[in-house]
């Protein structure tokens, strides 16, 4: 249509397209404050844009925006092979591709724990999880090799057994729930396993902006020299969540089902929360943006900081934890109580306190888990310290039980 548009005389009357007529429309203009006191002005074409249709893969300029980021951040190796396609969040991009390339029963390799919302969008497929431990430092390439090797052999992968998974879910830094962050080492060994068994990786990396080292740990895209690796990020953690966008990066065969998927389900994502960040990228520039995610990055330090201290005061002896690298959560594990949900769903609402129970985020819920998630991301200071307090009680009136 766009090709019949351009090559179309100045005259052509076109009666083809079904959108509908902007003037009708009753918004005239928007004006969006930002905290520092500057504003974003939304009119004439910016705002004509922002409410009418746009083209699946992504609102034009901001498409161009993401695409030079991604370059800039991962350097993906495939470049010239790579496509960026706006989601509406990172669970839209991420639910999509599993649709995408799920069948039932297939086996999908995850890292365990593994973030609920995943294994939300496969349980569905009643899928033959292949469930990978992960220690202080993520998920463990030995375990992973291992896990892998006692069931297939790499041959098997060139072979037509249909058993074989196809799929590796990572969520590698700042996981959710764990708090931990795949070093480079690791994610290089990763990724060689991932070409030994053919595998695609699932880059799932909302927290990749909340990172709480000096310097950004290199994502999988980054070592993705053969196209196998298909990555998900997210603009909820640092620009708003209920914007709803987040992105798709990878190589054109894999992106290009999700796009189709995108048009037959939704069409595209929001306009105007896309023209409103394309703006804001715009006012800020790269620099400006980046600088804003590392105050944010800093404020989720701090409160790692704070609720560390809480823990080290009141759950020494009860219970221990790592030291999250990075996003929102401490993952806590209780020493003495052998599973957490009938603590927290039972008795931890008596105690002013809410935590999630670690079976949540595990593929076999059915089994006790001692462990537990904390957020440190909406907590007060003073009710970080109240709630690890009451935790503490808990705790102890469970042991007693
Ligand atoms: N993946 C993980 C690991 C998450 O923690 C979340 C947010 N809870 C998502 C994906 C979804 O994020 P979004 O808001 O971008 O859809």
């Amino acid at each position: 249509m766009t090709k019949l548009l351009t090559q179309g005389s100045p005259d052509l009357v076109f009666l083809a397209s079904g959108v509908p007529n902007p003037s009708m429309f009753p918004f005239q203009g928007a004006s969006v404050t930002l905290r520092d006191g500057s504003t974003i002005q939304l009119e004439g074409k910016t705002i004509n844009d922002a409410l009418q249709y746009g083209p699946t893969q992504g609102y034009g300029p901001l498409l161009a925006q993401l695409k030079e980021m991604q370059q800039k951040l991962h350097s993906p190796p495939c470049w010239t092979n790579t496509e960026v396609l706006i989601t509406n969040g990172s669970q839209d991009g991420l639910c999509k591709a599993f649709e995408m390339m799920m069948n039932l029963n297939d086996h999908v390799i995850v890292q365990e724990p593994v973030y609920a919302g995943t294994l939300a969008i496969l349980n569905p497929y009643k899928p033959q999880y292949v469930p990978v431990q992960c220690d202080a430092n993520g998920l463990i390439p030995e375990e992973l090799r291992r896990s892998l090797e006692s069931k297939w052999k790499s041959e098997d992968t060139q072979s037509s057994k249909s058993d074989v998974p196809k799929i590796l879910y990572v969520n590698p830094a700042g996981a959710n729930p764990t708090g931990v962050s795949i070093p480079l080492s690791r994610r290089q060994e990763i990724y060689q396993i991932a070409k030994d068994f053919d595998l695609i990786i699932f880059e799932d990396d909302p927290y990749y902006f909340l990172q709480f080292d000096k310097e950004r740990t290199p994502s999988f895209l980054s070592l993705d020299t053969d196209g196998r690796v298909i990555r998900f990020d997210s603009l909820s953690k640092v620009l708003s969540s209920g914007i709803r966008l987040g992105y798709v990066t990878g190589p054109r065969e894999l992106v290009e089902p999700i796009t189709y998927h995108m048009q037959v389900s939704v069409l595209h994502a929001s306009s105007l929360s896309q023209v409103l960040v394309s703006e804001l990228l715009k006012q800020w520039g790269q620099e400006g943006f980046l600088g804003h995610v590392d105050r944010v990055q800093k404020f989720y330090s701090q409160q790692r900081e704070i609720m560390l201290k809480a823990a080290e005061t009141h759950l020494t002896g009860l219970a221990e934890w790592n030291i999250p690298q990075g996003g929102m959560f401490l993952w806590i594990k209780c020493l003495e109580v052998s599973d957490t949900r009938p603590m927290i769903m039972d008795r931890a609402l008596k105690k002013d306190v809410i935590l999630l129970p670690g079976r949540e985020f595990m593929t076999d819920p059915s089994q006790p888990c001692p462990y537990m998630r904390a957020s440190f991301s909406l907590a007060s200071p003073e009710n970080i310290d109240r709630g690890f307090r009451n935790l503490a009680q808990l705790i102890r009136e469970e042991i007693e039980l």
